[in-house]
C-alpha cells in the first residue's frame, strides 16, 4: 500500500462540532461564521479548504489575493479586540493560518509541493533522508543528473573545473567565461520550461479533480509521479545555476 492511500484511509473526518458556529450554531466557514460573523476556533482543514477552494492546482491568484485581504480585515485581531479574550486568541490563530495558507497557495511551486504533501509525498523529507543516508555511509549525496541534461552538465563541470584552476593561478580566459555563461543561459531557459511542464501536469490533475469519484487513485499516481519528477529536475537545475553563479563571482 502506498503512503498516499494510507493517508486517505487514516484521514480523520472533521468532527461535527467544528462545522457549526460556537455562538449561533449555524454552519460556519473555516474562519468565521457567515451568519453571525463571529470568529471561529481554527478548524483542522487544509489550506485549499481554508480558502473554500477545491484541491486544484490552477488557482486564480488575483481572486486569491482579494479573498486574502478581505479575510485579513475580518480576522484582524485588533478588530476583535473588544470581543472576549478567547475570540481574540482565535483571530490571532486564524490570522496566522491565513498568512501561511496565502503564502503557500499563491506560489506555483509551494502550492504544488503542498498538494503533493496532502497526497502523502514529502519532497523535502525525501531529500533530507537521502542526505542523511549518504552522510551515514560517509558519502556525498549523489545528485541524479536528469538524462536530458547529462551532456550539458558534463561539459559544464569540466569548464567550471578549468575556471577554478584559472582562478587559482590568476589566469583570465574570457572565452571560457563566455562558454559558461552560455550554458547558464540555457539552464535558466530549462528552469522556465520546467515550470511550463509542471503547469501541464496541473491541467491533468485538475481534470481528475473535476471528475470527482469517477477518477480512480490509480489515475492520480502517474500525475503525482510526474510532478515529483519535474520538481526534482527543477531543483537540480536551480542548484546548478546557483553553483555557476558562485563560480563566476569568484
Ligand atoms: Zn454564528
Amino acid at each position: 500500500m502506498t503512503k498516499s492511500t494510507l493517508t486517505a484511509i487514516s484521514r480523520k473526518p472533521v468532527p461535527d462540532e467544528t462545522n457549526t458556529c460556537w455562538s449561533c450554531g449555524a454552519m460556519r466557514a473555516a474562519h468565521f461564521c457567515s451568519s453571525c460573523g463571529k470568529v471561529q476556533p481554527p478548524a483542522p482543514v487544509d489550506y485549499f479548504t481554508f480558502f473554500g477552494l477545491p484541491r486544484k492546482l490552477n488557482v486564480n491568484v488575483p481572486t486569491l489575493e482579494k479573498d486574502f485581504y478581505e479575510l485579513s480585515r475580518k480576522l484582524h485581531p485588533d478588530l476583535n479586540a473588544r470581543a472576549g479574550s478567547q475570540e481574540q486568541e482565535w483571530s490571532l490563530e486564524q490570522s496566522s493560518l491565513l498568512n501561511d495558507a496565502y503564502r503557500t497557495l499563491r506560489d506555483p511551486i509551494r502550492r504544488t509541493q503542498y498538494l503533493l504533501k496532502l497526497e502523502g509525498v514529502e519532497l523535502e523529507e525525501q531529500s533530507k533522508t537521502a542526505t542523511e543516508q549518504a552522510r551515514a555511509r560517509g558519502e556525498v549525496k549523489k545528485q541524479i543528473v536528469p538524462p536530458d541534461l547529462l551532456e550539458e552538465v558534463f561539459e559544464l563541470n569540466m569548464q567550471l573545473e578549468e575556471l577554478r584552476m584559472n582562478q587559482k593561478t590568476g589566469d583570465d580566459d574570457p572565452a571560457l567565461t563566455a562558454e559558461i555563461t552560455k550554458h547558464k543561459t540555457a539552464l535558466e531557459t530549462k528552469h522556465e520550461s520546467l515550470l511550463e511542464a509542471l503547469q501541464s501536469c496541473w491541467e491533468e490533475w485538475d481534470q481528475l479533480v473535476d471528475r470527482g469519484s469517477s477518477a480512480s487513485p490509480a489515475e492520480r499516481k502517474p500525475i503525482i509521479a510526474e510532478m515529483v519528477d519535474v520538481l526534482n529536475r527543477r531543483n537540480y537545475v536551480r542548484n546548478l545555476v546557483r553553483d555557476v553563479n558562485a563560480a563566476l563571482e569568484n
